[in-house]
């Protein structure tokens, strides 16, 4: 049988899931990126650094929830944080809070910010962000890059599996540049200069297929925005569990940048997202100001994220324990690559950085991916990347269909060994298709 016919086979659960979600969701689907034909797996229970689909199957978990999940599932620190608050403070309590306090106080000292703001997501972090660039300059337009995922309103294409461009919000103040191409992103940013409010970049494109910004790059896209009076703004979103205090200050930039978005994991894995920077720029939302721009939000300051969140920050994914997790993702990507290799395989392309890592089938090796577009020339395998998904899957391995893994703190060494062997096999068994 083929390996997508015993796909179907071995998860009729969730195959009669999807079947009854169609009727309810469009697709069957809330998320569109976790659509996966013939049907997403359902999955009913996570614990530590595995889950379980409703078939029953146990996989290790290389999703991470998209880099949500570093802490893993229900981390006894997350999960006492959680606990406590609900037995001794209770939900929203539609007021401000010590905790909420104590949590902003630990993010602006690990991320250098002068103040920050809570909000629900990543994408509603940037969306308020841009709209206090907007404001505190007085211009319109916000330079952005191919590839580049801020959010679902905030999609800017890519071949690495960024959602398709969401159009509603782009009016005609977006200018998208290429990534890591200086020369024309330095000629975009000087000609929207008049108008423009902030240049808004990934250190590492995520979504975009795990790409990384060259420092060069990231140097001239600050120093172009600078050049421009308009403000630079990092999406550390993804990146933030790179480095002790975020991958840009790991970067050379002048540091930090004028503003910055977080999310994902900081929130102890509840829906969570934060913005912050520069004091003067943030003033736009200062609510004793009459002329403030509002930042509303009911869940900005649930108990729940701002508890889980401190208790991840500064009792789990410590300076140190963030070093040890991303030396154990570059270790496990060189591994993986020279396995590749071995079986004769430059056309699996490993991208990313510590503990984010993108594996690419590709028709010709690639030295290096500057972009998105680098992976499409070189002639993506959309044939070996299922065929890789389904066999990982009958391995116990749950990653995503488009070759993104987000690892998470607690997973085994053994599972990494067992994981380094899998590909290797698969590259073998697989030697005549390659
Ligand atoms: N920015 C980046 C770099 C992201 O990777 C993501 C999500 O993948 C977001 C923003 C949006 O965050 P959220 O999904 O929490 O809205």
């Amino acid at each position: 049988a083929t390996a997508e016919a015993r796909f179907i086979a071995n998860n009729l659960r969730s195959k009669q899931l999807h079947e009854l979600a169609v009727g309810v969701l469009p697709g069957g689907n809330t998320r569109s990126l976790l659509h996966t034909p013939p049907f997403p797996l359902s999955m009913k229970q996570g614990k530590g650094g595995y889950v379980w689909d409703e078939d029953s199957h146990k996989y290790v978990d290389f999703v991470g929830e998209l880099s949500a999940g570093l802490y893993g599932h229900s981390h006894p620190a997350i999960r006492a944080a959680i606990v406590s608050t609900l037995d001794d403070v209770g939900l929203s309590l539609g007021s401000t809070t010590a905790q909420e306090q104590r949590f902003a106080a630990a993010l602006c000292a690990r991320f250098h910010l002068a103040r920050v703001r809570m909000a629900n997501s990543g994408t509603e972090a940037n969306l308020h962000a841009l709209a206090a660039t907007r404001r505190f300059t007085g211009r319109r337009k916000v330079a952005v890059f191919a590839g580049g995922y801020h959010g679902a309103v905030l999609s800017f294409g890519g071949d690495g599996g960024t959602p398709a461009p969401n159009t509603v919000e782009r009016g005609d103040f977006i200018v998208v540049a290429p990534y890591n191409d200086i020369a024309a992103t330095r000629a975009a940013i000087a000609a929207a200069a008049p108008d423009l409010a902030a240049v808004l970049v990934e250190p590492i494109q995520g979504a975009g297929g795990c790409i990384r910004g060259t420092r060069d790059f990231l140097r001239a896209v600050q120093d172009a925005a600078r050049a421009a009076d308009a403000l630079f703004m990092l999406d550390e979103v993804m990146t933030s569990r790179l480095a002790p205090g975020g991958l840009g200050a790991t970067l050379g930039l002048d540091h930090p940048p004028d503003l910055v978005s977080l999310g994902k994991y900081l929130g102890g894995g509840l829906a969570f997202g934060a913005f912050g920077g520069r004091a003067d720029v943030m003033a736009v939302y200062d609510p004793r100001d009459p002329n403030a721009l509002a930042h509303s939000g009911t869940f900005n300051n649930n108990t729940l994220a701002m508890h889980a969140g401190y208790a991840g920050l500064a009792d789990v994914f410590t300076p140190d324990a963030c070093v040890a997790f991303n030396a154990k993702g570059d270790a496990l990507r060189v591994r993986l690559a020279v396995g590749a290799a071995r079986c004769g395989g430059t056309r699996l392309t490993f991208t990313g950085c510590g503990s984010l890592i993108g594996l690419y089938f590709t028709q010709r090796g690639v030295d290096v991916v500057a972009s998105s577009d680098d992976l499409a020339r070189a002639g993506r395998r959309t044939d070996l990347r299922d065929l890789f998904w389904f066999e990982m899957l009958e391995e116990g391995f749950w990653i995503t269909r488009r070759g993104f893994i987000a690892l998470i703190l607690d997973t085994p060494d053994d599972e990494l060994d067992r994981f380094v062997g899998a590909v290797a096999a698969f590259l073998e068994r697989h030697r005549e298709i390659m």
